[in-house]
């Protein structure tokens, strides 16, 4: 089931575009066979549920932080992952940088936009990107690769394309500003939303549901 299911989005999707299947809750021996489905990148919430999974599952995945980082999970964190999709503070990158530098990485991070301007959500506001970019580009150990959004919930994907637009055009910005980043990955687009996600510029995809069925805890 889960194999027909990876399988059809993955003829879904563009071969440009990652998949980073959205783990959380998944035991590891539902991870591990994601790779001979041709998986290569999985996306966690937690730091520590991650790293406990990551111990026992054999094949090489891309690991990726998708939910948010708390200060005091930050040197398990650059530990664990490949990429860390949810940087949204100056204060977060400082500490991510000071454990990568600690351990000789450079940790790619994308910045998390708030871009539905909801008051609840983590991320930063739109408007505020182009300021955090600039304050973290002169951090050693990070490299800033792109942007990721969550994006409302709303029930009709179509009502998020112009989230997603605008979000690819602050990418756009971005990446023509500052053409000494290796900026190349826009996250955005989940099982319901995927398709106009990609159809609006997305080059990361983060899908659970549609992969594995629906979760049973959070
Ligand atoms: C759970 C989760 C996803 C995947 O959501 P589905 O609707 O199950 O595909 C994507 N991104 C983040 C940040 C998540 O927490």
């Amino acid at each position: 089931m889960i194999k027909e299911n990876v399988e059809k989005i993955l003829k879904d999707i563009p071969p440009n575009v990652t998949l980073v299947a959205a783990t959380k809750t998944r035991s590891f021996q539902e991870i591990e066979p994601l790779a001979l489905s041709g998986v290569k990148a999985v996306g966690e919430n937690y730091v520590k549920e991650a790293s406990e999974k990551k111990a026992l599952v054999t094949a090489k995945f891309s690991w990726h932080l998708i939910g948010h980082l708390q200060k005091n999970k930050v040197r398990l964190a650059v530990s664990v992952f490949d990429m860390i999709e949810t940087v949204d503070s100056f204060k977060i990158a400082s500490l991510i940088d000071r454990e990568a530098g600690r351990i000789g990485k450079t940790m790619a991070v994308l910045i998390e936009v708030n871009s539905g301007g909801e008051r609840q959500k983590n991320g930063v506001d739109p408007g505020e990107v182009k300021k955090l970019v600039d304050e973290i580009s002169c951090l050693k150990n990070i490299e800033i690769r792109g942007l990721m959004t969550m994006g409302p919930n709303f029930a009709e994907p179509e009502d998020l394309r112009l989230i997603f637009r605008k979000t690819k055009e602050l990418y756009d910005t971005i990446k023509t500003s500052y053409p000494e980043l290796n900026f190349d990955h826009l996250s955005m687009g989940m099982s319901g939303s995927y398709r106009v996600a990609i159809e609006e510029g997305a080059s990361i995809v983060r899908v659970g549901t549609a992969i594995f069925g629906e979760r049973y805890r959070e």
